[in-house]
């Protein structure tokens, strides 16, 4: 057993009421929402004000991409809607989703038996629990799983369903701890996993993620499984009572991961090799929702990081610190630097011991932090998102008060996009690479010039067009990749066009491809140009998905996906007439300058420069025109695709 009984939710439920067990939790008391389940009766939907719990079971699951929707008659347009215009239908969503479950699940005599048999099988669980001698064989538990099925599939959508499915995990885990086959706990991660897909409001699905969490990690060597369990958690039932032990276990994996990843061996340039390494610089950038502090390192080293509580009779609030082994404090180095920008008070920088400079970082209060490591160069990155605004609610979870939403009511539709600016005006364009990281270099073509001028082509037809155009870079300068996501936050953009051009070892591959975000990659080839574009080798890629696992469930992979596939079907359309293009479709992969983004955002993979039939079209300035206007072409269908989203 990996808990105490402590832990058992005791509830015992009879005909339909909660009644608490002597010396046990009722369910009340656990700091959940006031109402059971989604599947409830009408008298266990939540009062007025709650509908954002409601509104969770229209919404794509971002865990599990699963999307559960109870109203199939809404369902297929009113995922991709929701989308767009969370907002103004919030209310009209709750008004319609309380009156099909009022009609689709009230049935108080049903719901007796169902109660009873529930009762049952929870009883049974327990005595068997407790009982050494018939726990250990496996047919006794399998009698109580098909007690469990058959409550659930008495009513898959009842109140009883995901507490049925929790205690076949429950189920699961307990055969796992007598047989000790990896199959048993994967089992009960499943159950755990489908009642989260199922349910995922329901107030037992943070218990279920983080019993899944734990058993990933601990039983089946899944630390990237556990990882997004416990983000799950810590992002999606923030009130619930496992937050702490999620948070706590997500700081735990992100510390091993960080100690593993620097202590991998990695190239270092020869002429450091045997002194130690400077802290050269230390930039900041602050936005409504995160810092980001980068230190940057004149070559790699080890680092650890750690997060300290306050220590009140010495005044010292919240802290970060980061230890760099064998390193040394260069000497343009600001020693103490206040930010006050709302989400750091500032950061200290200091030798702590001939080996060791230690960079502390002043939070406001407990924050959620991140800490990771970005190579060529070598540097390490810090971001501290704000107290007010978890990572969460500032971007997958907008919310907005009922007395605003009210407002909208009477708006016209054409207005409303207007409104809620639910169309694209400011789009950034970023020229891959510049200066010394020249990008693919063949056939005598530089990656970074070929970006740079169908970045200034793209531009300069968007503004014909009407759209504000901005640009990472406009010269031949080096700007490093997490600083182009962040001009792209901090400047509020709608649409994030990240522009470059191919390389292969094959000489005769050759296309024109659209990347969007994601953790995985679409194929080996996909995960090959990430690699190359992240500055990193390809088995590296695996370090960089784990850690930052998160900033890509933040980051807008639908509409991003939306917006290259039209970027790469007018592309294609545009050019094949009169050029022979080949068309390599829409892909994706995790992209570092893509991670983060609030906004759509793609990387345009141009075509190979090591093929020569490529290097010869991006070289002529007829072909590279025909792809910018391709591309404009692209953002103009997806901008009709949102602004016809909103109108209909
Ligand atoms: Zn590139």
């Amino acid at each position: 057993m990996i808990f105490p009984e402590g832990r058992d939710i005791g509830i015992l439920l009879i005909q339909g009421k909660r009644v608490a067990r002597p010396g046990k939790n009722a369910a009340g008391q656990r700091g959940h929402h006031p109402y059971q389940g989604l599947g409830g009766t009408c008298a266990s939907v939540p009062p007025k004000g709650k509908s954002m719990h409601m509104r969770g079971s229209l919404r794509i699951h971002p865990i599990h991409n699963f999307a559960i929707a109870r109203v199939s008659r809404f369902a297929a347009r009113g995922a991709a809607l929701w989308r767009h215009v969370r907002r103004p239908v919030s209310v009209l969503m709750f008004t319609l989703l309380l009156s099909a479950f009022c009609w689709s699940t009230a049935s108080p005599s049903r719901a007796m038996g169902i109660g009873q048999q529930f009762n049952e099988a929870y009883r049974e669980f327990h005595s068997l629990a407790k009982d050494t001698k018939r726990k250990r064989f496996r047919s006794h538990w399998e009698d109580v799983e098909a007690l469990f099925n058959a409550v659930y599939s008495r009513n898959p959508k009842g109140e009883y369903a995901p507490k049925a499915l929790y205690y076949n995990g429950r189920v699961y885990e307990e055969m796992g701890a007598v047989s000790f086959v990896d199959s048993d706990y994967a089992k009960a991660v499943d159950y755990y996993h489908r009642a989260a897909e199922r349910f995922p409001t329901h107030t037992w699905i943070d218990d279920c993620l983080y019993r899944a969490g734990v058993l990933l990690r601990d039983k089946l060597d899944n630390p990237a499984g556990a990882h997004r369990d416990f983000l799950a958690v810590v992002r999606e039932h923030p009130d619930g009572d496992m937050r702490e032990r999620a948070q706590r276990a997500l700081n735990e994996l992100d510390a091993t991961a960080a100690q593993q990843q620097a202590a991998a061996p990695r190239p270092r340039p020869v002429s450091t090799a045997d002194g130690p390494a400077h802290l050269d610089m230390i930039r900041y950038r602050s936005s409504d929702d995160y810092t980001r502090v980068v230190l940057e390192m004149d070559h790699p080293v080890e680092y650890v990081y750690k997060f300290l509580d306050p220590i009140p009779e010495k005044g010292k609030g919240h802290r970060v610190y980061i230890d760099l082994r064998n390193a040394r404090m260069g000497a343009d180095i600001d020693r103490n630097v206040r930010i006050s920008d709302g989400i750091l008070r500032g950061y200290r920088v200091g030798q702590n011991d001939a080996q060791t400079t230690r960079v502390v970082l002043d939070l406001l209060k407990y924050q959620d932090h991140k800490v990771f490591h970005l190579d060529n160069p070598f540097r390490i990155v810090v971001d501290v998102y704000s107290p007010d605004k978890p990572p969460s609610s500032a971007t997958a979870q907008q919310s907005i008060p009922e007395d605003a939403a009210k407002r909208y009511e009477d708006v016209d539709p054409q207005d409303l996009v207007k409104v809620l600016g639910l169309t694209i005006k400011t789009v950034m364009i970023d020229a891959g690479h510049g200066a010394h990281d020249k990008g693919a270099a063949h056939n005598g073509l530089y990656e970074k010039d070929i970006n740079l001028t169908v970045a200034k082509e793209v531009g300069a037809l968007l503004e014909k067009e009407g759209f504000h155009v901005l640009y990472t870079r406009t010269d031949d300068t080096f700007v490093p990749l997490e600083e182009r996501t962040a001009m792209a936050n901090m400047s509020k953009v709608d649409l994030f066009l990240s522009l470059h051009c191919n390389a292969f070892r094959k000489s005769s591959i050759r296309g024109f491809e659209t990347y969007s975000l994601s953790l995985k990659s679409s194929s080996e080839q996909a995960r090959r140009v990430a690699a190359r574009e992240n500055g990193v080798q390809p088995h590296q890629i695996s370090d960089l998905q784990f850690i930052l696992a998160d900033l890509v469930l933040n980051s807008k992979v639908e509409e991003s996906s939306d917006l290259a596939e039209d970027i790469q079907r007018n592309v294609v359309r545009h050019v094949r007439g009169k050029y022979g293009i080949r068309d390599h479709g829409h892909r994706h992969a995790p992209f570092y300058v893509l991670m983060g983004a609030k906004m759509p955002a793609v990387l345009v993979e141009m075509g190979y420069l090591t093929n020569r039939h490529d290097a010869a079209n991006l070289g002529s300035a007829k072909y590279r025109r025909r792809i910018a206007e391709g591309i404009v072409k692209g953002v103009l269908a997806y901008k009709k695709r949102i602004e016809s989203f909103a109108m209909n």
